[in-house]
């Protein structure tokens, strides 16, 4: 098999719960090939319908603990009272195949690959960012009591939460306002497309020098 011409990017989209991050990252999935998502460690309780090592790696708290240890982890952070990670094992593999990877994490974990990429060159060309906001506050807060699996009191959380995660919007490359999925998961194709043919992951010519 030839070597890949370029690098995949490390493709991190945030946004509060109740953005409509997560929905509109599961349909760029059909959409394209050569993009895998990252799987993230956690220690919260998987939902109804969720498998391990498919939405999550459902952790214990003293599992996680051992990851953090071993330095397995790229990042990982404090979410909603749970520890959420993403291991490097996700990552650095598939890049270096050209395999481009979608990171659905929080504002903490991406300020933390922003700083690993201070150091770390590798990083630093593959890391594109995303921000998915939502239109306006009550649109938030009637998305999130939409998702029954919650209780009140992780609701108040995760909207407390989400108030303080929009501030951090400007760190981010490209910022997509859900208030029409299809129209945001356009948006979304559209800047992958786009971000594939940036000439800083190219490792070698892709076409005949002069
Ligand atoms: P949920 O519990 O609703 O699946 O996710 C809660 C939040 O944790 C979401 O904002 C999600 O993006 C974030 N999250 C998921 N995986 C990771 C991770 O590996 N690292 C960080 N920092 N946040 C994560």
């Amino acid at each position: 098999m030839n070597a890949p011409l370029r690098y995949g990017m490390i493709l991190i989209v945030s946004g509060p719960s109740g953005s409509g991050k997560s929905t509109l990252c599961r349909k760029i999935f059909g959409k394209f090939d050569g993009i895998e998502f990252s799987v993230s460690c956690t220690t919260r309780p998987p939902r109804a319908g969720e498998r391990d090592g498919v939405e999550y790696y459902f952790r214990t708290p003293e599992q996680f603990e051992e990851l953090i240890r071993r330095d397995a982890f790229i990042e990982y952070a404090s979410v909603h009272g749970n520890f959420y990670g993403t291991l490097k094992s996700e990552i650095f593999g598939r890049i270096e195949k050209g395999i481009d990877v979608l990171l659905d994490i929080d504002v903490q974990g991406a300020l933390s690959i922003k700083k690993l990429a201070q150091e770390n060159p590798l990083a630093a060309r593959c890391m594109e960012s995303v921000f998915v906001a939502p239109s306006n506050c009550s649109e938030l807060e009637r998305r999130l009591r939409g998702r029954a699996t919650d209780s009140e009191e992780a609701i108040a959380r995760r909207l407390a939460n989400a108030k303080k995660e929009m501030a951090f919007w400007k760190e981010y490359k490209y910022v997509i306002v859900n208030d029409d999925l299809t129209a945001a998961q356009n948006t979304l194709s559209n800047i992958i497309h786009a971000l594939r043919q940036s000439s800083a992951r190219f490792k070698e010519t892709p076409f005949y020098e002069y």
